[in-house]
């Protein structure tokens, strides 16, 4: 039986993973066995290894935002064939007859199951993925680079049109998924405004190298009031923080999966018809149309590889700010590219 390296969370809140080696998987009828080329590390990841998401599967394989090429297809699979490229998202799967389901809110489906969080993900050398929920990618990436456009990318376009078509875009929080939509607003002709940890010039320089008209620390005022902000940074005191940058009819969209409590504000913050929101997950329909955009516009993403086998290397480097893009694990069997 041939086997596969797994960086797996085999306890939680281990804040650590195990590199175990298990049976490579056999797909189901409906299922992919993908042969992974790539894996980008979000964010998310660190909240599940952390132990800071409920209703997390144990154990589990964490990852994504999986770049792979599929290797075998279970029998009722249709139109995908060993060989083809494809990237496997954070949602795995959704009932497809609920309420949410069946108006174009997949997304909320109570019966959903996510990758890498209820489903073994991406840190393997192999993958099983519901075929319905693999997405063939734009060639014009290769491996490494299109892991992020998979959740960082997807995701953050689902935030950025939350956002709605205010000229002035916020930003808090510069990693993943803002080094992508800032590229997107830059090109629709927005104005963005990166706030980072304060001293973090690395942060702040790659955003004004990707088009921001300022960059700054996240405790500081922009040199204009915002029509609107994107929170990337799991921080709840970044809430009342975007809010008071934001003009009357503002809205502030919280993107991320977990954020640390947010404190309490004077309702003054919020009146004038600003608001505040969640965005969860997402829905094939937009991975679809991010995907589209991504291979006109070509955002180029930033990545840092890392072997596999150093996934709690790269968890590390994340939790500590050292990542400025994208961090992206690769099979050890494959060449390590830039
Ligand atoms: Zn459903
Ligand atoms: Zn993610």
């Amino acid at each position: 039986m041939a086997l596969m390296l797994s960086m797996t969370l085999t306890r939680p809140t281990a804040r650590t993973l195990d590199a175990i080696d298990r049976p490579v998987p056999e797909p189901a009828p409906d299922q992919i066995l993908v042969r992974v080329r790539a894996c980008g590390v979000c964010r998310t990841d660190l909240h599940v290894v952390d132990g800071e998401l409920p209703d997390t599967t144990i154990p589990i394989v964490p990852g994504h935002e999986i770049v792979g090429v599929v290797e075998r297809v279970g029998r009722d699979v249709a139109g995908l064939a060993p060989g083809d490229r494809v990237g496997i998202p954070w949602l795995g799967y959704a009932c497809g007859v609920c309420e949410y389901c069946r108006s174009g809110r997949e997304n909320l489906c109570r019966q959903a199951r996510f990758t890498g969080y209820q489903i073994d993900g991406g840190y393997a050398e192999f993958a099983l993925a519901d075929a319905r929920f693999a997405f063939t990618l734009p060639p014009e990436y290769d491996d490494v680079h299109a892991a992020p456009l998979l959740c960082a990318g997807l995701i953050g376009y689902r935030s950025y049109r939350m956002a709605g078509s205010g000229r002035r875009l916020g930003i808090y929080g510069f990693g993943a998924a803002a080094h992508i939509i800032a590229q997107v607003a830059v090109h629709e002709g927005r104005e963005v405004f990166a706030f980072t940890s304060p001293g973090d010039t690395a942060a702040q320089d790659l955003a004004r190298t990707l088009g921001a008209a300022w960059a700054g620390a996240s405790t500081e005022a922009p040199p204009e009031p915002l029509d609107a902000a994107i929170i990337f940074a799991p921080v709840g005191r970044l809430v009342p923080e975007a809010l008071s940058r934001v003009v009357p009819g503002g809205v502030v969209v919280c993107a991320g999966i977990h954020m640390s409590d947010i404190p309490s504000f004077p309702y003054r913050l919020l009146w004038e018809e600003r608001s505040v929101r969640s965005v969860a997950n997402l829905t094939r329909q937009d991975a679809r149309d991010f995907l589209a955009l991504a291979s006109r516009i070509r955002p180029r993403t930033h990545v840092q590889p890392y072997a596999l086998s150093d996934a709690n290397a790269a968890l590390t480097d994340l939790r500590e700010g050292r990542v400025h893009g994208a961090a992206v694990l690769v099979p050890t069997s494959q060449n390590l590219h830039k």
